[in-house]
């Protein structure tokens, strides 16, 4: 016998009364993009209106890796 099985589904249901998922709350950055309260926007990288992560400055960082990966990649063949 399991401790389970000792309950009516009266009980059941009362102990899963609390199991309900509820939806994160958003907040909308200044940018427009939904944002999770007290972190920085995933879309510009803000938090309370200054940039914290620079996405531009990284995504152009990595683009220029790749294109000099690129290079030396057909300049070895
Ligand atoms: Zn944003």
């Amino acid at each position: 016998m399991v401790v389970r099985m000792r309950h009516n589904r009266s009980q059941t249901g009362q102990r899963r009364s609390h199991h309900a998922l509820v939806a994160q709350k958003l907040a909308v950055c200044e940018c427009g993009a939904p944002r999770v309260s007290h972190r920085a926007c995933a879309a510009c990288g803000r938090y309370r209106g200054r940039v914290v992560m620079d996405f531009a400055a990284h995504a152009a960082a990595k683009s220029a890796r790749r294109a000099k990966k690129g290079d030396k990649a057909q300049a070895s063949k």
